[in-house]
C-alpha cells in the first residue's frame, strides 16, 4: 500500500465514520490549543464536557489570559497533570499580547506546547499540509506502510489528520486491533496481529502524583496552613507555580 493509497481510504472512511467531536466544530487556534491540551492526558468522553464549559467561561485567548491563575487551576479540577492549567494560562496571554503564530515554530514557543501540539494546531486550526504524530497515528503508519510519517495530500491535512485519530481511536486499537472494519485492511502486511499488553503505568496509589493532586484538591477548596501540608509536596506544588505561600498559609496562586 503506498501512502497516497492509505490516504485516500482513511479519508474515504472518515467521510461516513468520523466522530463528531465538538472541536472539530471550530477552527479557533485558541480553542483547538485547549482541546489539544485538554486530551493530552485525558479521555475523550471526559474532555468533551469539560472542553464545552472552558470555552462557554473564556471564549477567548484574551478572556483566559485575564483570569486569575486560582481561577484557571479550580477550573482544572478532574483533569488531572494540573502543571498543563498552568502552561495553557501562560500561552493564553502569550496569544493574548502576540498575537496567533502562522507557524509551528511560533506555537512551539508558548509554554506547554511540544512539537506534536504545534503541528496539531496548524493541521486543525490553520489547515497546513502536515499531519501531527501521537502515539496512535504513529502505530497506524507502522504497522499498515512500515513509515513513521506522511504527507497529506494537498489541501487534505485537517482531514487526514482527524481520519487517522479516528482509525486510531477505533480501530487500529493498541492490543487487538479491529482490521474486520478497517479500510486498510486488505493491504496491510499486520492485519489479524495482536499485540502484548503495553508497560503497566507505575503504580498511581500512594505516589507523589497522588499525594500532589491531592493536596492540589485541598488548596482547591480553601488555604491551608503550612504546617499543616507535607513540606516536600507543597515545595514541588510551589515550584510548578500550581499553589503560593503566603505567611503562614499555602493557597493557590493570585
Ligand atoms: S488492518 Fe488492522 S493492523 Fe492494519 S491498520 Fe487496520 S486495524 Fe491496524
Amino acid at each position: 500500500m503506498t501512502p497516497e493509497q492509505l490516504a485516500d481510504r482513511v479519508l474515504s472512511w472518515y467521510a461516513a465514520h468520523g466522530r463528531d467531536l465538538p472541536w472539530r466544530h471550530t477552527r479557533d487556534p485558541y480553542a483547538i490549543l485547549v482541546s489539544e491540551v485538554m486530551l493530552q492526558q485525558t479521555q475523550v468522553d471526559r474532555v468533551i464536557e469539560r472542553w464545552t464549559a472552558w470555552l462557554e467561561r473564556w471564549p477567548t485567548a484574551a478572556d483566559l489570559a485575564a483570569a486569575t491563575r486560582a481561577d484557571v487551576i479550580a477550573a482544572w479540577q478532574g483533569l488531572g497533570y494540573n502543571r498543563r492549567a498552568v502552561a495553557l494560562h501562560e500561552a493564553a496571554r502569550m496569544l493574548a499580547e502576540q498575537g496567533i503564530p502562522q507557524d509551528q515554530a511560533g506555537w512551539r514557543a508558548l509554554p506547554g506546547v511540544g512539537p506534536y501540539t504545534a503541528a496539531a494546531i496548524c493541521a486543525l486550526a490553520l489547515d497546513h499540509d502536515v499531519v501531527p504524530i501521537d502515539v496512535n497515528v504513529q502505530r497506524i503508519l507502522e504497522r499498515a506502510l512500515g513509515a513513521t510519517t506522511i504527507e497529506p495530500p494537498t489541501g487534505k491535512g485537517h482531514d487526514l489528520t482527524q481520519a487517522l485519530f479516528d482509525v486510531g481511536a477505533t480501530l487500529c486499537l493498541a492490543r487487538i486491533p479491529r482490521c474486520e472494519a478497517c479500510p486498510l485492511a486488505s493491504d496491510c502486511p499486520s492485519r489479524g496481529q495482536r499485540y502484548e499488553p503495553q508497560r503497566k503505568q507505575s503504580r498511581f496509589e500512594g505516589s507523589r502524583r497522588q499525594a500532589r493532586g491531592q493536596l492540589l484538591d485541598r488548596l482547591r477548596q480553601a488555604p491551608i496552613r503550612f504546617v499543616d501540608c507535607d513540606a516536600e509536596i507543597a515545595a514541588l506544588l510551589i515550584k510548578d507555580g500550581l499553589a503560593e505561600r503566603r505567611g503562614s498559609m499555602l493557597t493557590l496562586p493570585q
